[in-house]
């Protein structure tokens, strides 16, 4: 029996539809509109792509959506002061800051920069010890779209034993904090790590985070164990056309899996519309309103 595909493309779909009801509820009951400032720092196209991607779906949520471009040379102080402004604008509930930021930017500063309440990527030192210490925070997106896909097929992950693979700021580590929050057992395995294959052999939860094109293959995989693959790697075939994979072997682990998410149509779906569910708690967190219903 091959593994049921987790339709990133539907969930997110769903998720978005709920936070536009959410939204149109704090519009109607309290006349807040919640709304998303994208700064954007030099022209890198697949930035623009994910931008713009942004753009339409926070206004398609029935939030408010500024978008901020400024150009590559643009200086530290310049870039500091906008965030600045971002921070005192009450129209303004989550603030994002496209990243990879051009080398003569340090992202680091600039993250810092942003007030922690508004801080949507949940990059902050403030969320990251927060979300570790199992204390309230904004988490980042794309772990947090992991979770919803994984909780689409277990709705409990209590006592699963998880693996993480890869160890970013961004992906790897936040999502071992959300599965510790969920009383998953996670282990997390990087470039460093002995014998992989053995390690995912006793996973329930397989999240690939390495940006390595199909590294994880099927015969690594514990039969009917779900697998969330976050990878998105550009691969060339030999009609010199692009085709996205993940860091999956998909092929292979479908046959062996439970349920996996495909790429594209996985992960990458829920990360802009967690964005959206983040952007909506921290409104409602700012304006002192209860935690909304998604
Ligand atoms: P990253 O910052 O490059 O981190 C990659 C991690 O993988 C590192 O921790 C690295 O270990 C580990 N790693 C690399 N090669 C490995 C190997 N051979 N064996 C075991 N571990 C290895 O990447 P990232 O930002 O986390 O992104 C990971 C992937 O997810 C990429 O394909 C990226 O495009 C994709 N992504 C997708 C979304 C989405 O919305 N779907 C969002 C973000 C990222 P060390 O720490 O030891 O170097």
């Amino acid at each position: 029996m091959t593994a049921a595909i987790i339709d990133g493309k539907a969930i997110a779909a769903e998720l978005r539809g709920r936070v536009a009801e959410e939204v149109a509820r704090l519009r109607r009951e309290h006349q807040l509109v919640p709304g998303l400032a994208v700064v954007l720092v030099g022209n890198d196209p697949a930035s623009e792509v994910y931008v713009r991607s942004k753009h339409t779906q926070t206004q398609a949520a029935g939030m408010a959506s500024f978008e901020h471009k400024l150009p590559a040379d643009v200086s530290e102080g310049e870039l500091l002061a906008l965030i600045a402004k971002l921070n005192r604008d009450p129209a303004v509930h989550g603030i994002l800051v496209q990243l990879p930021l051009p080398k003569s930017l340090r992202a680091e500063t600039i993250i810092n920069a942003i007030d922690p309440a508004k801080d949507v990527d949940g990059l902050h030192p403030s969320n990251v010890g927060r979300l570790a210490a199992g204390m309230a925070a904004l988490s980042p997106c794309t772990p947090l779209g992991c979770i919803i896909l994984t909780k689409s097929v277990h709705p409990s992950l209590e006592g699963m034993n998880a693996i993480v693979l890869g160890r970013s700021n961004l992906v790897g580590r936040p999502l071992v904090q959300l599965l510790l929050n969920e009383n998953a057992t996670v282990t997390i395995a990087h470039s460093r790590s002995r014998d992989l294959a053995q390690l995912c052999a006793r996973a329930d939860l397989v999240y690939a985070a390495v940006g390595r094109a199909e590294m994880v293959r099927g015969d690594w995989i514990k039969p009917g164990a779900t697998v969330i693959d976050v990878g998105i790697n550009r691969l060339q075939d030999a009609g010199g056309k692009t085709r996205l994979v993940g860091d999956v072997a998909f092929q292979e682990a479908l046959q062996i899996a439970g349920a996996i998410t495909p790429v594209p149509g996985g992960v990458g779906q829920m990360t802009v519309a967690c964005l959206l569910v983040n952007t909506l708690r921290a409104a409602c967190a700012i304006a002192g309103l209860p935690k909304p219903g998604v």
